[in-house]
């Protein structure tokens, strides 16, 4: 047996773990995994999916042949790879002549390695000549990145190694659950507990990570900036602010006390449902702990006012004054594989290589000298990636779209209106290497390679850099998303280098990162081999890499961190009289983003087989619904039909539903895409619905 050491396919804790099969370079059978106890994020723990994730290269679905549609109503059939690119290439090139280059549009996704995510970024504005490209990522952490810029002048995951956590002396967990979306992160946290630790969780259900922490704070959704506020209130109440680190480290802080003045005790616990012996505990035991962490996950990142919800749960962690001390800080629990690496590099519609603003001057003429071009010739910001899909098809909105590593027809909200915007294209082109959903929709699918069958490099939590290696070979007739990338590039005469090498294209890659904030130019694939991983910022091939990034400074123009004010206002659609409950969407351990990978592995279908809605007994029984009947939950936007799971783990003006699953079912033919002005993040995580036995 061979074993080739690598990365998880799926989220972005990246656990270590190696393959071995029989015949290394053959085909992907006979392929065992092995977790490996080399990597701090997992050390020799891996969760079901990783577990299984080997399944995922002989799946029976699997995609091997370009299939083409002659006309929307026809069937796919397959076809040559130079009949679908021609294809692919015409089609845009007609467009662009009819309607300008904005009417062909790209959409990336967060698992994407770092090459991919930079030559995707490259490909639309200098072969397309297009500003419509963002991508999924701005679905799970754009509100954390948007808010850690705007307070540390930087976006990087967590603040430190994740191994920090365990000798950390209190957590506070907004919004997350690792016990179910990460479980091998949850060691760290024990670790910390063993050690005597406090683990707080925020969250309106009672989730596998609540159970298992110190003191759980279970808010009415939407209600964090409220809560959060209140404990900042608590914490100058009591004495417990840093003074002498808010007057060193800080400005903004005047601004912040005044709000938080107004969040007195009581008021908060009318508006969040959480006691005021329970806030004060929470307070007191960050405070108290030497070290300590506040985190954020989705539950409070994905909100209309999602930005400022992070926001001042960093304004909490500056008042304790946990930022840059070694061993402590604020942290976003990224969610898909490459949900760091994947915002660093180009994708977004607002952002060039390096984490760079795409409308700053300097950052133009870097990056079009690295890629041989005049600055003039790169376009401006796009859309975000609500509004573009919500543009696909309309008047002066794209007519064309090319997707790589995403499958917005269950991911995306309002997930009807996201098909009809599909299905009004003039082409719809979708790079995988199963047939999603979306996929199924499209007029050109193009067979990708996938996780094991390629190298590259992914970005992990931590802003960690770290090698995917290849160890299976892909079926004949499939290519890589790079090969894809460069075949289109060249037939589109577009300027520049197009290599299909990861490792060259990574070369580039720091190169057009020189100088940004994601500066990657001192790391090397030599590098990452041989330290096991760098840490960005790294400016010079002599530099360490940087852990822990704010210890001296923060990288803002005064060197200091900003607090920004925030008021509650509440979700952006309340319950009312036709809409009494709260919709919360998440996951669950055993499926993964929208199911497209983990519905095929069968003991994770079997583990999770379909969706479902969690209701409390009370709720329950005044419905008149019992545990495993039909349910309709109705939102504005549609309806769905699932089966119901009473729980008192979830507040009883409240109900959940995973979104992980395609058709009827869908939690996200309910949500609500109301955008957060900042990161355009739209309102995943709370809207109004009325559930009933089905029919009503
Ligand atoms: Fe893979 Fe994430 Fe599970 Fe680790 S925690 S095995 S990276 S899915």
């Amino acid at each position: 047996m061979t074993g080739t050491p690598t990365h998880c396919p799926y989220c972005a804790l990246q656990c270590g773990m190696t393959l071995h099969k029989a015949d290394a370079g053959t085909d992907a059978g006979a392929v065992r995994i092995e977790p490996r106890d080399d990597v701090p994020a997992n050390r020799g723990g891996l969760c079901q999916k990783g577990w299984t994730a080997a399944e995922l290269l002989t799946v029976p679905d699997r995609l091997t042949a370009p299939m083409m549609r002659c006309d929307r109503g026809a069937p796919l059939e397959p076809c040559t790879w130079d009949e679908a690119l021609d294809r692919v290439t015409s089609e845009a090139a007609r467009l662009r002549a009819l309607h300008g280059a904005d009417s062909v549009a790209v959409f990336g996704g967060g698992g994407l390695t770092n090459e991919k995510a930079y030559q995707l970024g490259k490909f639309a504005r200098l072969a397309l000549g297009t500003s419509q490209i963002d991508y999924n990522g701005r679905f799970c952490m754009s509100s954390a990145a948007a808010a850690s810029g705007r307070a540390f002048g930087m976006d990087r995951g967590l603040p430190g190694p994740v191994t920090d956590l365990a000798a950390s002396g209190a957590v506070l967990l907004a919004g997350g659950n690792p016990a179910e979306t990460m479980p091998p992160f949850m060691r760290h946290l024990a670790q910390m507990r063993d050690a005597g630790g406090a683990l707080i969780v925020v969250d309106p259900r009672r989730t596998a990570t609540a159970r298992q922490a110190d003191l759980h704070l279970q808010p009415v959704p939407g209600t964090d900036i409220a809560l959060a506020n209140g404990l900042l209130h608590l914490a100058l109440a009591e004495g417990l602010a840093d003074e002498d680190y808010i007057a060193a480290r800080t400005t903004g802080f005047d601004a912040v006390r005044t709000v938080a003045n107004a969040y007195w005790p009581d008021r908060v616990e009318r508006i969040t449902g959480v006691p005021v012996p329970a806030m004060r505990e929470a307070v007191r035991l960050l405070a108290r702990a030497g070290r300590a962490h506040v985190l954020t996950a989705r539950g409070a990142e994905q909100h209309a006012r999602g930005t400022d919800m992070v926001g001042v749960f960093i304004n909490l962690a500056l008042v304790l004054g946990l930022p840059g001390r070694e061993g402590s800080g604020y942290g976003c629990l990224t969610g898909q594989g490459n949900g760091q690496g994947g915002r660093e590099h180009g994708q977004k519609a607002d952002q060039l290589p390096g984490y760079r603003k795409i409308d700053d001057p300097a950052a133009r003429a870097h990056v079009a000298a690295v890629w041989g071009v005049d600055p003039e010739v790169l376009p401006g910001p796009g859309r975000s990636a609500h509004e573009l899909l919500s543009a696909l098809g309309t008047a002066g909105g794209p007519r064309a779209l090319l997707l790589f590593g995403s499958n917005p027809v269950v991911s995306a909200p309002r997930a009807a209106q996201v098909e009809e915007r599909l299905d009004a294209l003039d082409l719809l082109v979708v790079a995988d290497f199963v047939p999603s959903e979306t996929a199924r929709r499209a007029d050109v699918v193009l067979p990708t390679a996938q996780w094991a069958e390629e190298s590259g490099t992914m970005t992990n939590l931590e802003g960690r850099v770290l090698r995917r290696r290849r160890a299976a070979r892909p079926p004949a007739g499939v290519r890589t998303d790079l090969e894809i990338i460069g075949a289109l590039a060249e037939r589109l005469k577009a300027p520049g280098e197009w290599s299909t090498d990861p490792e060259t294209v990574f070369g580039e890659l720091r190169r057009a990162s020189a100088g940004g904030v994601a500066d990657y130019s001192g790391i090397t694939y030599a590098r990452i081999e041989a330290e096991g991983g760098v840490f960005w910022p790294c400016p010079s091939p002599d530099h360490p890499g940087t852990p822990r990034p704010y210890l001296d400074r923060f990288p803002t123009p005064d060197g200091r961190a900003r607090f920004v004010p925030a008021e509650h206002h509440g979700p952006a659609e309340d319950v009312d009289e036709d809409h009494p409950l709260y919709l919360t969407t998440g996951r669950v351990l055993a499926q993964y983003q929208s199911g497209a990978q983990t519905r095929r592995v069968r003991a994770l279908a079997e583990a999770a087989p379909g969706p479902f809605v969690e209701l409390h007994p009370d709720l329950a029984e005044r419905l008149g619904i019992e545990d495993g009947a039909e349910v309709r939950v109705e939102s504005r936007r549609g309806a769905v039909t699932v089966r119901a799971r009473l729980t008192d783990a979830i507040r009883s003006d409240t109900v959940f539903m995973p979104f992980h699953w395609a058709g009827d079912g869908r939690a996200n033919l309910l949500t609500n895409p109301a955008l957060d002005p900042v990161s355009r993040m739209p309102e995943f995580k709370v809207c109004a619905v009325r559930v009933g036995v089905s029919p009503f």
